[in-house]
C-alpha cells in the first residue's frame, strides 16, 4: 500500500453490485477516517433492470425504477464520480475516465445545443484518472447480439431503461401507423412483434406485451382488430426457459399458448432485416415484422473483454473463490461482468440480480478482511428461488427450490420481492399505485418521448 493513511476503493459500475458494495463498504469501514470510497457510472441513477419489460409496456413510468446516485450516497460517506471509464490499467492501478466524453452524459441530457452553448465551455470532470488499493469490478454486461447478421442494426435490445422506452415508443407507433394503413400486407407486418429468447426476460416482456396489447391498445385504435397482432417468440434451444424449474416451465407454456402466443423452438435467428427476420436450426423461418426484441443472451462488458486477465467465452473475468481475479492482487469482479464457477459445478452461477447482491455482500467481507490483516472467505452462492410474471396477474414462482407458487399468489409474491429490492422510499408507493391503477384501468396507448 503506498500510504497506509489513504486506502482508495473505487468501484466501478453502480448497478446491483456496485451500488450495494459502496453502501456496504461505506457502513463496515465508516469508523475508519483513512480510507475512501469512490463509486463511479456512466449513469447518475441505478437502474432496476428486473422491471425494465414493465417500463417498455407502459405498465410503469420510467422515473420509478431509477433511483438518483446522489440521493443514495447521502450520509453514506462515499463519494460518486459520474463519468464513462474508458480504459482500466490494472499494472498502474489506475482507471481512465473518457476524456474527450468526460461529461458527455451530462452534455447528452443537458442538452448544450438549445441553449447554442459550445461543448468546449463546459467544465470537464475534476478527476479524469482515479487510482485505487483495492479495485471492484461492477461493470455488468452487455447484449450478446453474437455477430448475427442485421442484429445489432436492426433489433431492439431490452438492457437500458433508454431500450424500454425505445420499444414502448415503437410498439404504440406501430399502432398508431396500422390504424392508418389499408394495405393488409404493410399492416400484418406492422402488427407482427416477435421476441427473440425465451429466457425469463422474453417471457416476461412478450406477456406484458401481450397485455398491453390486447387490453389497451386494440381497444384503443379503432381500425386494429383483436384478430390483427401477432405475437411470436423465437429461441433457438428445445424449450421456453431452458434454465427453470419443471413447474416453471409447464405453467408458463401453458400460460402462454392460451394467450396464443405463437412459440417457435429449435429456431435461432439466423439474420435480421429491417422489416423480416429469418431463422436457421430444425424449425427454420422467415416472417414479415418491424419489431423484433433481442432478449436472447448478455456477454461481458466491453471494458472486461479488454483487460489482459483471464476471461470466458462470453468476455467475463473469471474469479477465484474468494472473487478476486487472480494474478492481480486487491482486485474483485462480481456480478454480471464475473465469471465464478462453484467447485464441483458444471455451470458458472448466471447473470443475475440475486448472484450479484450475494458476491457483493462477499467481497465487501473481504475487503474488510484484507484491510484488517484476517483471511478471506469463499464465496457461497444461496439460491432463494426463481419467479416469472406471466402478465394478467400470474407469475410462477419457486422459492428456495421446492414452494412453488403460480397463478395470482406467484404473482403477488413476484410482486411483493420486487418492490423489497427496488431502491428508494419514496419510489416504492409510487410503483404500487401504478401497479394498482394497471389493475383498475388501461395502460396509456401512447406515450411522449422521455430523455
Ligand atoms: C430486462 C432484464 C430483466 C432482468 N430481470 C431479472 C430478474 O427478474 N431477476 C434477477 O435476479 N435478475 C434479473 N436481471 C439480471 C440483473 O438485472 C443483472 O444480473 C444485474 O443487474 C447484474 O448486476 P451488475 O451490478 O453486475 O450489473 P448492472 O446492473 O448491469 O450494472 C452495471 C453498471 O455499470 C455501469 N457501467 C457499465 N460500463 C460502464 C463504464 N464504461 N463506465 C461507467 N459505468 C459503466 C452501468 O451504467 C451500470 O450501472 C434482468 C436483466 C435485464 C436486462
Amino acid at each position: 500500500m503506498n500510504n497506509p493513511k489513504n486506502i482508495k476503493i473505487l468501484v466501478l459500475g453502480a448497478g446491483f453490485a456496485g451500488i450495494y458494495a459502496a453502501i456496504n463498504l461505506s457502513k463496515k469501514l465508516k469508523k475508519r477516517k483513512d480510507i475512501e470510497i469512490t463509486l463511479v457510472d456512466g449513469n447518475r441513477y441505478h437502474l432496476f433492470k428486473p422491471m425494465l419489460h414493465e417500463v417498455a409496456t407502459g405498465s410503469v413510468d420510467p422515473t420509478h425504477i431509477i433511483q438518483p446516485i446522489r440521493t443514495v450516497m447521502k450520509g453514506r460517506g462515499f463519494f460518486f464520480v459520474e463519468g464513462i471509464v474508458q480504459r482500466i490499467d490494472l499494472h498502474e492501478r489506475k482507471a481512465y475516465m473518457c476524456s474527450e466524453c468526460a461529461y458527455c452524459s451530462k452534455v447528452k441530457e443537458m442538452n448544450i445545443a438549445e441553449f447554442d452553448i459550445p461543448r468546449p465551455c463546459l467544465k470537464p470532470l475534476k478527476r479524469k484518472e482515479l487510482d485505487y488499493d483495492y479495485l471492484v469490478l461492477a461493470l455488468g454486461g452487455m447484449p450478446n447480439f453474437y455477430k448475427i447478421p442485421g442484429v445489432e442494426e436492426f433489433a431492439f435490445p431490452l438492457y437500458s431503461l433508454e431500450d424500454a422506452v425505445r420499444i414502448r415508443e415503437h410498439v404504440s407507433r406501430a399502432f398508431e401507423i396500422a390504424d392508418h394503413i389499408e394495405d393488409p400486407e404493410m399492416r400484418k407486418r406492422l402488427l407482427t412483434f416477435i421476441v427473440a429468447g425465451a429466457g425469463p426476460t422474453g417471457i416476461e416482456l412478450i406477456t406484458e406485451l401481450h397485455d398491453w396489447i390486447y387490453h389497451t391498445l386494440v381497444q384503443t385504435f379503432e381500425n386494429v382488430g383483436e384478430g390483427d397482432p401477432r405475437l411470436i417468440l423465437v429461441e433457438a434451444g428445445h424449450d421456453i426457459l431452458p434454465f427453470s424449474a419443471e413447474n416453471i416451465r409447464r405453467d408458463a407454456n401453458k400460460t402462454l399458448a392460451e394467450m396464443k402466443i405463437e412459440i417457435i423452438v429449435d429456431s435461432p435467428v439466423s439474420r435480421l432485416e429491417k422489416n423480416l427476420v429469418e431463422t436457421g436450426g430444425k424449425n427454420p423461418r422467415k416472417i414479415d415484422t418491424s419489431t423484433l426484441v433481442w432478449a436472447a443472451g448478455v456477454k461481458g462488458n466491453e471494458l472486461i473483454e479488454k483487460l489482459e486477465v483471464e476471461k470466458d467465452r462470453i468476455g467475463r473475468v473469471v474469479v477465484n473463490e474468494n472473487l478476486e481475479v487472480p494474478a492481480f492482487s486487491k482486485v474483485y469482479a462480481v456480478g454480471d461482468c464475473a465469471h465464478f464457477q462453484a467447485e464441483g459445478h458444471d455451470h458458472p452461477l448466471p447473470q443475475t440480480g440475486q448472484v450479484a447482491v450475494q458476491q457483493a455482500a462477499c467481497l465487501v467481507e473481504n475487503i474488510y478482511r484484507d484491510i484488517n490483516g484476517r483471511p478471506k472467505k469463499a464465496f457461497r452462492y444461496r439460491e432463494l428461488g426463481s419467479m416469472v410474471s406471466l402478465g394478467e396477474r400470474t407469475a410462477v414462482s419457486n422459492i428456495f427450490g421446492y414452494i412453488g407458487l403460480s397463478g395470482f399468489m406467484g404473482w403477488l409474491t413476484w410482486k411483493l420481492v420486487y418492490l423489497k429490492h427496488l431502491m428508494g422510499i419514496q419510489r416504492k408507493p409510487r410503483v404500487i399505485l401504478e401497479w394498482f391503477f394497471d389493475i383498475t384501468y388501461d395502460r396509456e396507448a401512447s406515450r411522449h418521448k422521455f430523455g
